[in-house]
């Protein structure tokens, strides 16, 4: 692994990831600076604490190098074009991110990495792909943006006593991707792409390719989705190893070297013995929610996972104890003949289409922070599952307006309020619009600052309305 004692390492960024990275740099010896551009309380605070563990912190200047900087590593929130990172080239210093630490300090014969980004879908395809991996009997981890931060994974290996890892399931998010150009995986999925975060990345070919990052020096497979062929352009663009196999994964029949599915069964043509003899991998109905995204994104771990060289029956076991996280279609009530269901993690309107596309008749709930979307195509696609629709917050017009063009006779209730109560309010609202057998569903297609702290709190407040709901049946 690379040894970072004694190197002069300035961190951007005062929050979770860049304390994360500071922390553990310092621990291997490295003389670390925290350069952050606010100075509030909580900025103070954190810089006291660091300090007491001899780690410099500097407030409000976010953008000049510290001299003598011979590394800068990054935070997410952080674009690639702030003046910090342009000092840092001008002066010849590498810029980097956690991911790329972590790879760079993994000792020798550390497990391998299997990769998964895309606009949605990554943190269930990666615990999918954990749950799978266990099933077979391997030590994993599943590593991503909840859970125990990279850094401190890789680091745990080398201390005494840990249990290798046998091989790590990775999230990777487009930003991290950008920064972490040797990270070379074993297997790895890009699940799809849709515009998403392009205030960060500049433009939808530079998002690409970021995500498309991910193949590079893949020695197994790249696998890709078959549905979405921006996805299948990424893998032929990349330098891979030789040997390495493009793999599809598609909802309908599977041709070779694709997983796919046949009359309600997960099967497998790329990693057979006889690609003709297709060879079946788990039903549909092991799936917690049969939801299409939600097949595809376990073809997808499937995959990796055979790639890997995991038995089908440990895929199917793995499928059938996975349990999707919270705010993600997730189940809340059955009240009164309707059904609830909370997916407030649908902050886009490529993940909210996924959902939508999930139910037959729909009374749906959105608004929220639009972050530039716009909402013509999701409203076309869905407009004939809509029961009604229920609009909070800030960007609730533009969903409106689309309403209004693409589906003038779905009832619409506008609900001009942004106060705790408003969620209650919209249930309240969705209930009333619903018939027996309909779902009320909770995907926003927005983010969900405008009114909470982050989506599970809108998530949670959906499901404490229905929870009065319910009382109020019995
Ligand atoms: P990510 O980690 O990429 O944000 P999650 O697994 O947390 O993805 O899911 C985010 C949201 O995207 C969920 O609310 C779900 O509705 C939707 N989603 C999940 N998988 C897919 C997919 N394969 N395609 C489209 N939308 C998806």
């Amino acid at each position: 692994p690379q040894d970072f004692a004694g190197r002069h390492i300035t961190v951007a960024g005062l929050g979770v990831s860049g304390i994360s990275a500071a922390r553990a740099l310092a621990g291997l010896g490295a003389q670390v600076t925290v350069v952050d551009g606010g100075s509030g309380d909580k900025q103070q605070a954190a810089a006291r604490e660091l300090e007491a563990e001899a780690i410099g912190v500097r407030l409000g200047d976010g953008e000049t190098l510290p001299k003598g900087t011979d590394l800068v590593v990054t935070s997410p929130g952080w674009k690639p074009d702030s003046p910090l990172f342009t000092a840092a080239a001008e002066a010849g210093v590498d810029v980097v991110g956690d991911v790329e630490i972590a790879w760079l300090l993994r000792p020798p014969g550390a497990a391998p990495w299997l990769g998964v980004t895309g606009t949605n879908g990554k943190t269930t395809t990666v615990r999918m792909l954990a749950a799978i991996l266990e099933a077979e009997g391997l030590h994993t981890a599943a590593v991503g943006n909840i859970g125990t931060p990279i850094i401190d994974v890789v680091l745990g290996q080398e201390q005494e006593g840990a249990e290798p890892y046998d091989v790590l399931a990775v999230e990777l998010s487009s930003y991290q991707l950008h920064w972490a150009p040797s990270v070379r995986a074993h297997s790895a999925a890009v699940l799809n792409l849709a515009p998403d975060h392009l205030d960060w990345h500049g433009s939808m070919a530079a998002y690409a390719a970021d995500k498309g990052r991910i193949y590079e020096g893949n020695t197994i497979a790249c696998v890709y989705n078959v549905a979405d062929p921006a996805t299948e352009e990424l893998v032929r663009a990349a330098e891979v190893e030789e040997g390495c196999r493009a793999i599809g994964f598609t909802l309908g029949t599977p041709g070779p070297s694709e997983l796919g599915v046949v009359e309600g069964i997960l099967v497998d043509r790329a990693f057979v013995a006889n690609p003709q003899a297709a060879q079946e991998l788990a039903e549909v109905s092991d799936l917690a929610s049969p939801a299409p995204h939600n097949i595809a994104n376990a073809l997808a771990a499937a995959a990796l996972a055979r790639a890997f060289g995991v038995r089908p029956a440990s895929v199917r076991d793995g499928l059938r104890a996975f349990r999707p996280e919270p705010h993600r279609i997730e189940h809340i009530a059955d009240v009164g003949g309707l059904t609830y269901i909370d997916d407030s993690k649908a902050t886009n309107t490529h993940a909210a289409e996924a959902s939508l596309a999930a139910y037959e008749h729909i009374v749906w709930i959105a608004g929220g922070l639009a972050k530039g979307a716009t909402f013509d195509e999701l409203v076309q696609k869905s407009a004939k599952r809509l029961r009604g629709a229920v609009l909070i917050g800030a960007d609730r017009a533009l969903i409106r307006e689309a309403l209004a063009r693409h589906a003038p006779d779905v009832p619409v209730v506008d609900l001009d309020r942004t106060d705790t109560g408003a969620m209650s309010e919209a249930v309240r609202q969705a209930t009333r619009l619903g018939r027996p057998g309909d779902t009320v569903l909770l995907a926003p297609a927005c983010a969900s600052m405008d009114m909470f702290v982050n989506y599970n709190k809108r998530g949670d407040a959906f499901a404490a309305a229905v929870r009065e709901l319910t009382a109020e049946e019995n």
